[in-house]
């Protein structure tokens, strides 16, 4: 881990991005981060420029500063990416290249960072507890505490998911302690959906169709039916989790169209599928058990592709893992 002041020592402007459709870890270790900069170099302009974040995360600190279009900008002394490398931060990526000190700031896996400095660690669950290591426990404030709170719980499914330790607990302890209104939250940014999502969703779990003997579940939804229900992408987040959710299931898969005979992915698993390694053969990436990709072709072109992958894993892992049945 570096030191945090130590590079940016001397920067007068400093830009923050994070990766397209950000999510609750990218949008809070992007927040984060800027809060506490701004508070510790009150002489240096800090900006985040970024794809605009969901809403729901509106009740953020520097919410509203961050700037979506991506205007022109004078080169920045230091830019940080985090949560993602330079490939998946869209427009940010000319303010990237053109900085004088490049920094990188990630738990995917990922061979090497982005940055003249980088600060990756795949086995810590999300990229705010990162920026808490970063940042230093003395440094939390309010504001920057719901923000990396928020991070945690929805990278780690609310401290669900295998990527929570010990350490990931003696943070969340921590954070709430600056009195940051956890359970509502939780409710509001993770658990909570308007009507027309749970539609779609309930809709998707209906149409979906199990394969390889009920140990993976597919469902997809078109361009036609997302207008119909006047949802966009972001809007169907949860349908991965509810298809992974049921019995039986070692792997499943949710796809939206993006395009004519284009589909965005998402893949969550157990132990027994590696999905960052099925994402990345297509050029997509993530984590072991919760990766995405796009790919091109027809639902069954897509489908049969990744089943290929996926029952390859599932023969490999069966035999290898407690209960296998080989
Ligand atoms: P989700 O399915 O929620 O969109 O993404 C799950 C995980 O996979 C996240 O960590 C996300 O960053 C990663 N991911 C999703 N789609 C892509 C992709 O197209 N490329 C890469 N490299 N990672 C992705
Ligand atoms: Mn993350």
């Amino acid at each position: 881990m570096f030191n945090l002041l130590e590079e940016c020592k001397g920067a007068g402007r400093i830009g923050i991005s994070g990766h397209i459709r950000p999510d609750g870890d990218c949008v809070g270790a992007v927040l984060g981060l800027y809060l506490y900069l701004k508070k510790a170099l009150p002489q240096a302009v800090v900006r985040v420029l970024m794809e605009k974040p969901p809403e729901t995360f509106a009740y953020l600190g520097g919410f509203d500063e961050i700037v979506t279009d991506f205007p022109e900008e004078q080169p920045f002394d230091v830019f940080f990416v985090l949560d993602t490398g330079a490939d998946r931060i869209g427009g940010a990526e000319s303010y990237f290249r053109e900085a004088e000190k490049r920094i990188n700031v990630d738990h995917h896996l990922r061979t090497e960072g982005s940055g003249d400095v980088n600060y990756l660690d795949p086995a810590v669950g999300s990229t705010c507890e990162l920026v808490y290591n970063l940042i230093g426990e003395e440094h939390l404030d309010r504001d920057i505490a719901m923000a990396l709170y928020t991070g945690i719980i929805h990278d780690t499914g609310v401290f669900q998911y295998s990527n929570t330790t010990p350490e990931t607990m003696r943070k969340g302890a921590r954070l709430i302690g600056y009195d940051i209104g956890f359970p509502r939250l939780i409710q509001e940014t993770f658990y909570q959906k308007t009507y027309l999502q749970t539609q779609i969703m309930g809709r998707a779990l209906m149409e979906s169709i199990r394969f390889l003997d009920g140990k993976c579940i597919v469902s997809a939804v078109d361009k036609k039916t997302m207008a119909f229900y006047n949802v966009g992408p972001k809007d169907l987040d949860g349908i991965v989790n509810q298809l992974k959710n049921i019995e039986g299931i070692e792997c499943a898969i949710f796809m939206y169209q993006t395009d004519v005979l284009e589909y965005k992915v998402s893949l969550r698993s157990t132990e027994r599928v590696n999905v960052a390694q099925v994402a990345g053969f297509f050029g997509g990436g993530g984590h072991a058990r919760a990766a995405g990709c796009t790919m091109r072709g027809t639902f069954h072109d897509c489908v049969n592709n990744l089943s290929l992958h996926i029952e390859r894993q599932l023969a490999t892992n069966d035999a290898a893992l407690p209960g296998g049945t080989k």
